[in-house]
């Protein structure tokens, strides 16, 4: 049993000694001391079924055997940078990583997080085309430095000293988007920035394939493949940011990008890549790869071997468990779910997403679309009273993320159906 600090405890000596703006989700926020596969236990030995865990890079599940014993054989042999020498961790999963990417999309760069790959792939565009002018999408999150916070375009995650070189176009938002699910019509306002707000030459399309802290925004469908071929036109380079998307969650396929039809020419990556292990990626081609022996490019952590030994695992745990059928499989079965419920309660404005990657947006009024933000943080923290947690996101905060570890079975979808049905009937 666990004899730690109580919850109140921990949250006194955050309000103390951490960041002020750190955020929890409930108003009671759960004190999680362990975890296993689909379940967190909190420090009475409450288990809660975790529907929110892909978010915080879990993709094998909490504490997967496989990924925890590569972690420890690999830290009784070593820890260190692999920069200044050899060590077969790092090329074992480098190797492993690049064939699971399409083309010619083969040179791995690791870093120790999503904000550093993004940063990284901006800063290398720039490099290849000589351009600084980077096209992203509203209401995107890229990260929190300086180039991906210029990338990022939802305001509460953007401070007013950045300075990015970074254009932001329309969304092709299905759901609140002037333009319905007509990827192309959203596409031609690339075309109109790259006329009207540069050169005529960019740097860099950025896009997630589905928008995560946005709020599970899937692209309208021919989208990517119309601003992939008006960027190229412009000499930029497209990157897929799978930050969230990637490592099979979607269930269709391994990368978001895959079901939108393109290639990307450089695709970032992290969160599930290490399974909760501090990992991220940045995967491109030998020619573009080059730009960076004009200079050294260095970081002490990235593609260490106890962080890269997990990679490693967390690829096989994904083969051999089948889990991005597993995410297809019970993805569509929640989805169905969630979708009937959104016949039964008005406030349900939208159900959506792919795999293991839903979101449910609540409105109070279905015709204006209106955020029911005060009914989703109620939503969530009756949930977590019957034993489920799930996120929140979206630009109003009124978006249920629903992203478990791929580990989840229909029967958890089952109980997290059920536990939102009979909280919506109660309100
Ligand atoms: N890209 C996307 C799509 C993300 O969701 C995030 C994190 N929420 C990041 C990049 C940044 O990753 P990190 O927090 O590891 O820096």
């Amino acid at each position: 049993p666990y004899s730690g600090p109580s919850g109140d405890e921990i949250l006194a000596k955050r309000k103390e000694y951490l960041n002020p703006s750190l955020l929890h989700l409930y108003k009671n926020p759960v004190n999680v001391v362990e975890g296993k596969k689909q379940y967190l236990f909190d420090e009475n030995g409450r288990r809660y079924l975790d529907a929110f865990g892909g978010i915080a890079t879990v993709c094998c599940g909490h504490c997967h055997p496989d990924v925890v014993d590569a972690i420890i054989n690999q830290t009784i042999r070593l820890q260190h940078s692999t920069v200044l020498y050899l060590n077969h961790a790092i090329a074992d999963f480098a190797q492993s990583l690049a064939s699971k990417l399409p083309g010619n999309l083969k040179v791995v760069f690791f870093t120790n997080s999503g904000t550093e790959a993004n940063e990284l792939a901006i800063m290398i565009a720039r490099l290849y085309t000589g351009c600084h002018d980077i096209i992203s999408l509203r209401n995107a999150y890229h990260g929190n430095a300086a180039g991906t916070m210029g990338a990022t375009a939802q305001s509460i995650w953007k401070f007013n000293v950045v300075q990015s070189g970074v254009h932001h176009v329309v969304n092709p938002d299905p759901y609140r988007g002037i333009f319905g699910s007509d990827g192309e019509k959203y596409a031609r306002d690339v075309q109109d920035v790259i006329n009207f707000g540069t050169s005529g030459n960019v740097a860099a399309f950025i896009s997630e394939a589905i928008q995560g802290v946005g709020g599970i925004v899937e692209l309208a469908p021919g989208y990517l493949p119309a601003a992939y071929s008006m960027v190229k036109k412009a000499g930029g380079l497209c990157i897929a940011d799978e930050v969230q998307a990637g490592f099979a969650r979607t269930g269709s396929h391994f990368w978001g990008f895959e079901s939108h039809g393109v290639v990307p020419d450089i695709v970032t990556m992290a969160k599930g890549i290490g399974n909760g292990i501090p990992l991220g990626a940045v995967v491109t081609t030998p020619e573009i790869a080059e730009v960076l022996t004009r200079r050294c490019y260095f970081n002490t952590f990235g593609g260490n071997p106890v962080c890269t030994a997990a990679g490693l695992a967390v690829l096989k745990v994904i083969e051999k468990e089948k889990l991005q059928e597993n995410a297809l499989h019970v993805g569509s079965y929640l989805k169905e779910r969630l979708t009937a419920l959104k016949d039964k309660y008005e406030l349900i404005g939208d159900v959506r997403g792919r795999g293991l990657m839903l979101g449910v947006e609540l409105v109070t009024d279905r015709e204006l679309k209106t955020p029911a933000k005060a009914e989703t943080l109620h939503v969530m923290d009756q949930m977590k009273e019957l034993g489920v947690l799930i996120g929140k996101g979206g630009y109003y905060g009124n978006v249920f993320r629903i992203t478990p570890p791929l580990c989840f079975t229909k029967e958890d979808a089952d109980f997290l159906a059920d536990a939102m049905d009979l909280t919506l009937s109660r309100m």
